[in-house]
């Protein structure tokens, strides 16, 4: 019905027509692509699964906090992996800390299996910051690239040590003596990608994690900071050195 068709009292106004109003609004879309979280706590009742709840105040929300973060430090949103489809986090009684595996039917759907033992046995001061950091590290494993099977695994544990740094979860026994290789993995070649970013800037890892999408190769580093990755380990000891020396005057 339209104004000009029904004569209205003066001074009344017709209403608007309802079209606009009632058309469904489209969802927006997600900024970053969010794979499905699915939580299993094997024995709840357990001391590890019991503090699992202790540890974690909203594991959607940190788990969600933590995939955008791996995602903003490993790619831009062009490069972003879309193959993603869900992440299961299984805390369970098993050896060892925590890994992940693709799942048995593809490895677009993720599994992240985490000791319940281990848990347990983590210091009450630290529990959440250590659950959390580990769950942290085990994301990056699901998003990283490997140069499709080429990448040390060194520089892969070292790259998501790197994310969990950058997250402030290092945990209080990490040191920054440099060990004897580059990639000897882990929080020790973490600080040394950290020293990296420092010193040629803050996209390198990121660079080097995109390169990664095809292929891995010691030349990657010299077309990213300009120098061979010797030269660099080099340096990063020379300046190690340098600052112990001057520390201990
Ligand atoms: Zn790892």
């Amino acid at each position: 019905m339209t104004a000009t068709s029904t004569a209205l009292p003066p001074g009344v106004t017709p209403a608007p027509e309802q079209t606009s109003s009632s058309a469904p609004i489209p969802p927006s879309k997600p900024e970053w692509p969010m794979p499905k979280l699915l939580f299993v706590v094997e024995d709840m009742a357990c001391p590890g699964g019991i503090r699992v709840f202790q540890a974690l105040d909203n594991p959607a929300s940190f788990l969600q906090t933590c995939i955008i973060n791996i995602y903003k430090l490993l790619y831009t949103k062009k490069s972003v992996p879309t193959n993603i489809r869900s992440i299961t986090f299984t805390f369970r009684s098993m050896d060892g800390v925590a890994y992940t595996t693709g799942s048995r039917l593809d490895n677009d759907h993720k599994e992240i299996h985490f000791s319940t033992n281990y848990i347990s046995n983590i210091d009450a001061s630290r529990l959440s910051h250590e659950v959390q950091g580990v769950l942290l590290h085990e994301l990056v494993h699901c998003f990283q690239q490997d140069g499709k099977g080429k990448c040390p695994g060194g520089l892969i544990e070292g790259i998501a040590d790197w994310v969990r740094l950058k997250g402030g979860f290092a945990p209080p026994h990490w040191k920054r003596a440099p060990p004897s290789k580059w990639d000897d993995g882990y929080e020790r070649t973490a600080f040394f990608l950290e020293w990296i970013e420092q010193s040629y800037g803050a996209t390198v890892i990121r660079k080097l994690n995109e390169c990664m999408c095809e292929e891995y190769e010691d030349e990657l580093w010299k077309t990213l900071t300009g120098h061979s990755i010797d030269s660099l380990w080099k340096k990063y000891l020379h300046e190690y050195d340098a600052k112990a020396t001057k520390d201990a005057e």
